[in-house]
């Protein structure tokens, strides 16, 4: 069974599909756990997203183990047997090894009798901009499943291969990204004067908002403003340009700091143009919840590991990157734990990364022991 699980990986590898494109990714797990005869399999629940279900009994909970369809736009650097044939996609964030882990439950659920509750394997479409997750939460279909508990790992390069990552109260920050958009007016470059350019606020911008950053990890108002982009004017020499904008990803470790901290920015942005007598825009997007660990689900996580002699790592402070599974943190009791991909790995996102496909069985291993640990008498 696990060759053939190392086999749907580096073929989920070899097919990658951008977020909100994962059609044939979502036919490739079909057609997997289909021959593994579950009760059910909802399709297209928030886009692309599978729920596979396997139904025990109507009396007990309700345990859903998620993980992500979608790959991203990177070019893959790697020289693989089977390397990307998308051009500029590639799995780099290990969402391949997920889904083989997740897709590998199927045929031993199958052999299970349980006495009570359900399992749902929950493919989720488009986790790497922030949607997935929040779709497959709004769609009837899920929710009409009942779900008690969600449980997802996600694969960590530089933590000892193998190892169990956690952390009490939650896994990753909360993320938002927003755009602020300037509007002055034009003139000739002569008579800068004579316009109303943009090119003073969002320097006072860049200086304001480099403030709000507390950058101590222990802090519980831990924030990290990061300007990704910045435009103004043309390259015409003769213009003073009447429009600019700047855009940050900015992360917290609660959705309350993030709220503040979102009112703060606001703040600012509004003294900014009224001083400079411009006109403002300020969009928010790719939102990430931060994925919360509920006290119950995360002790479940660690008896696994240890059941399992899994070394245990307990990180005093949730992963700064952003993951959308904490839409389902607001749905359900929720946990996510980290799986050490190596020492020396490359970092998720970078063009070299490789899923390693060792840690497929020790993925599976930990789930089955959680889901045990639920519903058995
Ligand atoms: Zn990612
Ligand atoms: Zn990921």
């Amino acid at each position: 069974m696990l060759d053939e699980l190392i086999r749907l990986r580096q073929e989920l590898h070899q097919h990658p599909e951008l977020s909100h494109k994962e059609t044939l990714t979502a036919q490739r797990i079909y057609s997997f756990v289909s021959a593994h005869q579950p009760s059910e399999i909802i399709t297209k629940i928030g886009g692309e997203g599978l729920a596979v279900c396997y139904n025990y009994s109507e009396v007990g909970p309700t345990v859903a183990i998620r993980c992500e369809l979608d790959a991203l736009p990177i070019e893959e650097e790697n020289q693989l047997a089977y390397q990307s044939v998308v051009k500029g996609v590639s799995h780099k964030c290990g969402h391949d090894g997920h889904m083989a882990i997740v897709a590998g439950l199927s045929p031993w659920l199958r052999e299970q009798n349980f006495n009570k509750g359900k399992v749902v394997l929950l493919f989720q479409p488009a986790e790497e901009i922030g949607k997935g997750a929040y779709d497959m939460v709004q769609d009837e279909k899920l929710a009409s499943l009942g779900i008690d508990y969600m449980f997802a790992l996600h694969n960590i390069p530089g933590e000892k291969k193998h190892s169990i990552i956690t952390m009490d109260e939650r896994f990753s920050a909360e993320v938002i990204s927003c755009s602020i958009k300037l509007e002055g007016q034009e003139s000739h470059a002569a008579e800068p004067e004579k316009g109303i350019s943009p090119a003073a606020a969002l320097s006072m911008l860049i200086a304001a908002l480099s403030k709000l950053n507390v950058p101590q990890t222990q802090n519980n108002n831990y924030a990290v403003l990061t300007p990704v982009y910045m435009h103004m004017g043309e390259q015409a020499y003769g213009i003073s340009p009447a429009l600019g904008e700047i855009h940050y990803t900015i992360r917290t470790w609660s959705a309350e700091t993030m709220a503040e901290l979102r009112s703060r920015i606001q703040h600012q942005v509004e003294i900014v143009c009224k001083e400079e007598r411009l006109r403002f825009k300020l969009e928010w997007f790719e939102h990430f919840a931060a994925a919360q660990n509920n006290s119950f689900c995360n002790k479940l996580v660690k008896q696994a590991a240890r059941a399992n002699d899994f070394d245990v790592i307990e990180k005093p402070h949730p992963f700064k990157f952003g993951e959308d599974f904490g839409w389902f943190s607001k749905a359900y009791k929720t946990a996510m734990f980290g799986l050490g991909a190596g020492r020396g790995t490359p970092a998720l996102h970078s063009r070299t990364y490789d899923f390693p496909d060792e840690l497929i069985e020790t993925g599976v291993k930990m789930f089955e022991e959680i889901i045990t640990r639920l519903l058995e008498d």
